[in-house]
């Protein structure tokens, strides 16, 4: 039982199964020598047990408690009372630390809601995990921050309520997180790194967002503002999705029940197949395209035309090809997609500078791995905000 539970420190000495609660192991600490805070001198003494029960990742459908032994030492050379630290459970939680791991990448995939839900949990008690993290990262200030990226998360899904995520794009690690994403709570985030850190950095990569180009001319001039590429697609592919949301809206309206009927059946089951990369399709989605084709030809131009500027960025180039390149792609865009159109003339600059050679092809090609490493398919990248993070904090808490 001790090896299966594999946690540094402690052995099971026994366990209960409770209907309806789950399995409660009692652990025992196996050490009898511990570390005095206050003068770095070891002691065995005994003051008081304190026992907790900490939750721990579920075996098959049964939830796991552990009933741990905080113990209340006496240091005997500083006459400090202490209570020991316990490796694999972060001071006065009730979660074991691999539990909140687990937890964290199921809310970058979901959102705080549902994983509650699932997990019987409080929402309030997973906030309680993210500002945790967001302690730890505060904690420490990064260092030799160069490639700095901006993120954001949903903490509700479908709600307009992010926390924003800083990250080391480099070292791909998570440098910071912050409870709210508006211009003063990002700024003060950064200004308390100092400007130590700040003026290190070289290249700032965000997403289409007014606001943090404004923080980054402000806070960090000296440094490069890219345009993360992942978003541009997004948007691209949010304004097919949205075209093909409204063709059949304007179908379910039609009296002619015929022509109504085959333009929803064209359309059924269409969503990925537009927004998933051509190369990945399979016949029977190709088939599908041909479908769409029939009774939505526009779409089928937007698809081609989304796929041309996901080549753009695929192939490799310099800054001076990719700025004609995607220019001649805007030429035919304007009228199927004219937010993107109007955004990415808007952001060409920054659009551009990822073509700029040895200083962003690092990042994309690290975002690539790591999405080779989590193992999920970014169907039309909607998910990608969440993939990144995801990989980013696995690596976090990996290393
Ligand atoms: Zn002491």
């Amino acid at each position: 039982m001790t090896r299966l539970v594999n946690l540094s420190g402690v052995k099971v000495i026994d366990y209960r199964l409770i209907e309806g609660i789950g399995i409660i192991l009692s652990l025992e600490n196996t050490h009898k020598q511990v570390v005095c805070p206050a003068c770095g001198q070891t002691t065995d003494l005994l003051h008081q047990n304190n026992f907790q029960t900490v939750r721990d990742l579920s075996f098959g459908q049964q939830a796991v408690y552990l009933k741990v032994n905080r113990r209340r030492m006496r240091c005997p050379h500083c006459q400090n009372k202490f209570t020991e630290e316990l490796e694999f459970v972060r001071r006065k939680r009730l979660h074991t630390k691999r539990f909140v791991e687990k937890i964290i990448e199921e809310v970058l995939n979901s959102d705080i809601r549902n994983v509650a839900k699932r997990n019987d949990l409080s929402e309030q008690e997973i906030e309680t995990m993210l500002k945790d993290l967001g302690l730890d990262l505060v904690a420490e200030k990064p260092v030799n921050l160069k490639k700095l990226g901006i993120d954001e998360i949903a903490v509700v899904k479908g709600q307009r309520n992010y926390y924003v995520v800083l990250v080391d794009l480099e070292k791909k690690k998570v440098v910071g997180l912050v409870e709210q994403r508006t211009k003063k709570a990002i700024a003060e985030y950064l200004e308390a790194w100092g400007e130590e850190v700040l003026s290190e950095i070289e290249e700032i990569s965000i997403d289409l967002w007014k606001t943090y180009k404004n923080i980054a001319e402000e806070l960090i001039p000296q440094a490069t503002i890219v345009a993360d590429r992942f978003h541009v697609m997004k948007q691209v592919n949010d304004e097919l999705d949205g075209a093909r949301r409204k063709i059949k809206r304007e179908a379910e309206k039609l009296k002619n029940k015929s022509k109504k009927d085959k333009i929803l059946s064209g359309l059924a089951k269409s969503k990925y197949v537009l927004l998933k990369n051509q190369s990945d399709l399979k016949e029977s989605e190709k088939e599908k395209l041909k479908e769409v084709q029939e009774v939505a030809p526009i779409l089928i131009e937007m698809h081609c035309l989304k796929e041309k500027l996901r080549n753009i960025f695929e192939t490799q180039k310099n800054w001076g090809e990719g700025l004609l390149e995607i220019a001649d792609w805007l030429k035919d865009v304007s009228k199927y997609f004219p937010k993107s159109f109007g955004t990415i003339k808007r952001w060409i600059g920054e659009i551009i500078a990822y073509f700029d050679e040895g200083t962003t092809q690092g990042i994309v090609e690290g975002i690539n791995n790591k999405l080779k490493l989590i193992k999920r398919r970014a169907f039309g990248f909607r998910n990608f905000d969440n993939f990144e993070l995801r990989s980013f904090l696995t690596w976090q808490f990996a290393s």
